[in-house]
């Protein structure tokens, strides 16, 4: 292939790759040319098919990323298998919806610890790779809640800005190994994630919808080409974004205008002279 972003015989290692986003990362990566380690708790069997299907070499190991071990030996295994590590996708993510003063302390630890100490435990073993390699990508997998406020989701809120601001620091203390490390910030997208907080809640999808200047959500291939960009010589002088991909949202931050006036304040704005 020998384009800019060719892939041909790189290694990328992708978290959460059983399904959703995290699968099709691990195609798209493959359809590039790289051989594929599929991260998740979930099964991988069909991710690891498919990638094989591509012509790609691709082994599956079940990861709780939260766990410090099972990551170290995740890394090793890889390295026994390919002898090195081109890319990470730091991708594992869940979401837990509730008012702030509902959420219990099991919850709020449950989200930081897998979407954001999970990013930083992956980056910490491979990191160590790459630096002996001095050379390597790493993508971590933040979401428009990472600048944009939800209400209902502190948890998340707060673990996706946590992912933009690690992304930046290994981006600072690494640059001098040649490694490259940037975010992905999603806008809504089609994946059992969206629909499990939305569930009974068609006329909210409705809206966010009507809210899009792109006009629909984005499907897990819309950012195949954005990570294949990250992952390649092609970003080689790029380092420490945060690429929003979200189909225009972020222009007019719709969400913000929806909230309902507090009464009080809404009566003293009608008070005004
Ligand atoms: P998904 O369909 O739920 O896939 C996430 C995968 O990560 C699942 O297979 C999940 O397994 C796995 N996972 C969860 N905890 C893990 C752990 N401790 N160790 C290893 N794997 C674990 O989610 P998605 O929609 O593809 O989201 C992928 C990423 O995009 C996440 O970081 C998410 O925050 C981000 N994102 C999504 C959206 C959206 O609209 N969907 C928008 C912005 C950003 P389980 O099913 O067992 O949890």
């Amino acid at each position: 292939m020998n384009t800019p972003f060719d892939l041909t015989d790189k290694v990328a290692i992708v978290t959460g790759a059983s399904r959703g986003l995290g699968k099709a990362i691990s195609i798209g990566l493959a359809k590039a040319g790289s051989n594929v380690v599929a991260v998740d708790v979930l099964d991988v069997g069909r991710t690891i098919k498919e990638v094989r299907r591509l012509g790609r070499d691709s082994i599956g190991v079940k990861v709780d990323v939260r766990k410090k071990r099972e990551v170290e030996a995740m890394v090793k295994q890889t390295l026994d298998r390919f002898g090195k590590v081109d890319i990470l996708v730091n991708n594992a993510g869940i979401i837990i919806i509730a008012p702030t003063v509902e959420m219990s302390e099991e919850d709020w630890d449950k989200v930081l610890d897998i979407n954001l100490k999970g990013q930083f435990l992956c980056a910490q073993a491979v990191g160590k790779v790459m630096i002996k390699q001095r050379s390597g990508k790493i993508i971590n997998i933040s979401s428009i809640n990472g600048e944009f406020v939800f209400p209902n989701s502190a948890a998340y809120n707060a673990s996706k800005a946590g992912v933009i601001l690690l992304t930046k620091t290994l981006a600072y203390e690494w640059g001098k190994n040649n490694i490259n490390v940037n975010a992905i910030c999603p806008g809504f997208m089609e994946t059992p994630m969206l629909w499990d907080i939305h569930k009974d809640q068609r006329q909210l999808v409705k809206k966010r919808l009507r809210d899009l200047p792109l006009g629909r959500f984005a499907r897990p291939e819309d950012f195949i080409g954005t990570v294949i960009y990250l992952a390649s010589k092609a970003s080689n002088y790029v380092t420490g974004h945060a690429l929003f991909v979200d189909g225009g949202w972020t222009l007019g931050w719709p969400g913000i205008k929806r909230l309902p006036l507090d009464p009080a304040l809404a009566q003293a704005l009608q008070n005004l002279p």
